[in-house]
């Protein structure tokens, strides 16, 4: 399975990070190894002093498509669910600033945490949440979104062949943070819990 990635999709996390504002999606992967399944825990690396979360809505595509059209991109995914960036950020910038591709910064093991997948639901907007410890620290709404579900997947599958079991996480909205051992992090659609991670 692939695991695709947006970065810089909501406007609001891009001023944060003093990033501009993209006018076509910034894609990136994370190896299929970076899957942290739904209860696991993720180990603090010792190559990173600064690991941030980014609570992310985490689409999971349904079936093979390539040069998926907008108007048909929805029949490409069903399941959502919150997921975890996790984000080597003191790497990342070192990358930045190099002109260095991320994936070390970003798609080392356990780096996508995924939750548990509920059926797409049927209104839009999607409302999630990230809580640390118990306290809300992201809240992330899909009107917020640059490029939404189906301009995302019309956009990749250009590239990429979409394989049914690939997962699509789709930006973080701001209030990314740093994490520390002994952090627990849970993940909501609307109320509905879906994904807790403790650090470890
Ligand atoms: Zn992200």
């Amino acid at each position: 399975m692939k695991i695709i990635c947006i970065g810089r999709n909501y406007i609001d996390h891009a001023k944060e990070l003093n990033n501009p504002v993209p006018k076509e999606p910034l894609i990136f992967l994370k190896p299929d190894s970076a899957q942290l399944l739904p209860g696991k825990p993720f180990f603090y690396p010792n190559f990173s002093k600064d690991i941030h979360y980014e609570g992310e809505l985490v689409l999971k595509v349904g079936r093979n498509g390539r040069h998926i059209e907008p108007k048909f991109a929805h029949k490409y995914y069903d399941e959502v669910t919150v997921g975890i960036d996790f984000t080597a950020r003191d790497l990342q910038k070192k990358f930045k600033e190099k002109g260095w591709p991320w994936e070390l910064a970003k798609g080392f093991d356990g780096s996508a945490a995924i939750g548990r997948f509920i059926k797409l639901p049927k209104e839009e907007p999607i409302v999630y949440s990230l809580r640390k410890n118990g306290e809300q620290v992201q809240l992330g709404n899909t009107k917020d979104m640059i490029f939404h579900f189906d301009q995302i997947i019309a956009y990749v599958s250009q590239f990429f062949t979409l394989k049914m079991g690939d997962v699509i996480f789709t930006g973080t909205p701001a209030g990314v943070g740093p994490i520390v051992i002994g952090d627990k992090l849970e993940g909501y659609i609307g109320e509905e819990h879906v994904l807790s991670v403790k650090i470890l």
